[in-house]
């Protein structure tokens, strides 16, 4: 400012010393002049400038701030007159400091000659790149089997840029047993941002174990138990058989049930365990009864004299006699419903030992169940010259029963009876057959049942008084009767029986039970 005063006190020296040659003023008269003129001249001038005095902002015409760091403008100064004034100065415009854009602001001082304005660009700018933080771990360990879920992520930017969509996962193979997941995301300000998760791929899944033989067994008390093995498979370790633990021991001197346990671990660990049960069966083996033997007409056996009078010996005091009713043959559409009205009125629980049926008596298989009746396998044909043809033959027929009782009721079916029984003498034709299938029908997982009251349904008893004398004759107290009946077409004599049956066992203190897999066997001495 000083500078224009001293321009302007220059400027009056010269135009009074024009003045003065042009008029030739007298040197007296000059001073005169100058002494009164001048000061007017350089007050007026000073007014002047005074007026016309802009303020003094100093401001950069451009600048710019980093999003989100800044709260407001960094502070001016201004000079008016000499004077301070930069707290009077009034800033117009507004800046949003957490949003990048430009924006127009006025910085304005008032002045003599009204408001003076002057405009600066402000940038709000991003140059700080996102963060990407991951979730889990920078080392993730998954199966070889699994395809890697993503854990998760998240996105923070400085600029408050919703990013979490615009992350970009890309796969990068390091070998066959490690890749890298990279994440790449760039603002809208292309501040790009990286990180980098490791996938390790392990064996987590355990090996397979196949156990020889069956997984359930029954064998004989005081018979031997041969351990059969197991074998064990990993998919990437391979056969690890020889590393299989067997733990358990069956004791074959006292009945009961043994667990027999198969552990395997693969190297990465991971461990596979399977159970074998074997059941240390005690058989209670009883004579047929020569009027109550199914196959009476070719059993030679020499046991067959029980004398049924004794009965009455023991029909004193507590009974603690379980019967067992079984029907054999079925089911028939004529007989099997019938038998099954008269259970369920009564309320007693059944066995029946059924044969390959139809689609029509599908129903009443699944009525059997439904009225939790025990459904067990005669077998698939009661051919006798089909069936005890060898072992293979015998347990296809007991196996194919078996799996269309689960395909069409979901039922498993685990108690057998062999057609004849277990003492037949029909299949001498395969000479020792039977010694071979009653080993054979336990190894595999199953029980058979034979019997030890006969109603002869199916043989010599014609009238439903016969069948009632067979078998209430056949029962002995404190123990378990076996009950043999047919609920095949057309036997009449045994449903119009079987509700005095079950009375006469009621009145006198029997308990009526299914068989069960839990049921000590009850069989035959084999004749063959
Ligand atoms: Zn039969």
């Amino acid at each position: 400012m000083l500078y224009l005063y001293l321009i302007e006190a220059l400027l009056y020296v010269l135009i009074i010393g024009v003045v003065f040659a042009i008029f030739k003023i007298k040197k007296v008269e000059k001073l005169k002049i100058v002494i009164i003129i001048l000061p007017i001249l350089m007050l007026l001038t000073l007014g002047i400038t005074f007026v016309l005095e802009k303020p003094e902002i100093k401001i950069d015409e451009n600048i710019s701030y980093e999003v989100g760091k800044a709260k407001s403008l960094d502070k001016i100064s201004a000079k008016y007159h000499f004077i301070d004034v930069s707290e009077k100065v009034k800033i117009e415009g507004n800046i949003d400091f957490n949003k990048v854009g430009k924006y127009e602001i006025k910085y304005v001082v008032p002045t003599l000659l009204g408001n003076y304005i002057k405009t600066q660009i402000v940038e709000i700018v991003d140059t700080t790149p996102p963060v990407i933080t991951l979730q889990g771990n920078e080392i993730e360990e998954i199966s070889y089997k699994d395809e890697y879920n993503e854990i998760g992520f998240t996105v923070s930017d400085n600029s408050n840029e919703d990013l979490k969509d615009k992350v970009v996962i890309t796969k990068e193979e390091v070998n066959d047993k490690e890749y890298k997941l990279i994440y790449t995301v760039e603002d809208s300000s292309r501040n790009k941002a990286t990180v980098a998760r490791t996938i390790k791929l392990v064996d987590k899944e355990p090996p397979e174990i196949t156990l020889n033989g069956s997984a359930k067994l029954s064998i004989e008390l005081n018979s031997k138990y041969s351990e059969q093995g197991a074998k064990a498979t990993d998919e990437i370790d391979g056969d690890l058989s020889d590393k299989i633990v067997i733990t358990g021991k069956v004791d074959t001197t006292k009945t009961g049930e043994y667990a027999i346990i198969y552990t395997v671990k693969d190297n990465s660990g991971n461990q596979a365990k399977k159970t074998r049960t074997v059941t240390v069966v005690k058989k209670e083996i009883v004579n047929v009864n020569s009027n109550t033997n199914n196959n009476s007409a070719t059993n030679t056996n020499n046991n067959s004299t029980t004398n049924q009078s004794n009965n009455s010996d023991n029909n004193t005091g507590k009974n603690s006699g379980i019967i067992y009713l079984t029907f054999d043959d079925g089911p028939s559409s004529s007989i099997t419903p019938k038998i099954l009205d008269i259970l369920k009125s009564k309320g007693v629980k059944a066995t029946f030992f059924i044969l390959n049926y139809s689609a029509e008596n599908e129903k009443l298989v699944k009525r059997e169940i439904n009225e939790g009746h025990t459904v067990a396998i005669h077998g698939y044909s009661h051919e006798y010259k089909e069936i005890y043809k060898s072992v293979d033959t015998y347990m296809n027929n007991i196996t194919k029963l078996q799996e269309k009782i689960k395909k069409s009721t979901g039922y498993n079916a685990t108690i057998t009876r062999f057609p004849g029984g277990s003492s037949n003498t029909v299949s001498r034709f395969n000479p020792g057959i039977m010694t071979k299938l009653t080993k054979e029908v336990l190894a595999r997982g199953y029980k058979y049942f034979d019997w030890n009251v006969s109603s002869n349904d199916a043989g010599g008893a014609k009238t439903s008084t016969q069948v009632y004398n067979n078998v209430v004759n056949g029962l002995k107290k404190n123990r378990a009767n076996v009950v043999l009946m047919h609920d095949f077409s057309g036997n009449t004599k045994t449903v119009n029986a079987l509700s005095d049956i079950i009375d006469y066992g009621l009145a006198n203190g029997y308990t009526f039970s299914k068989i069960t897999e839990s049921t000590p066997m009850v069989t035959h001495r084999v004749n063959n």
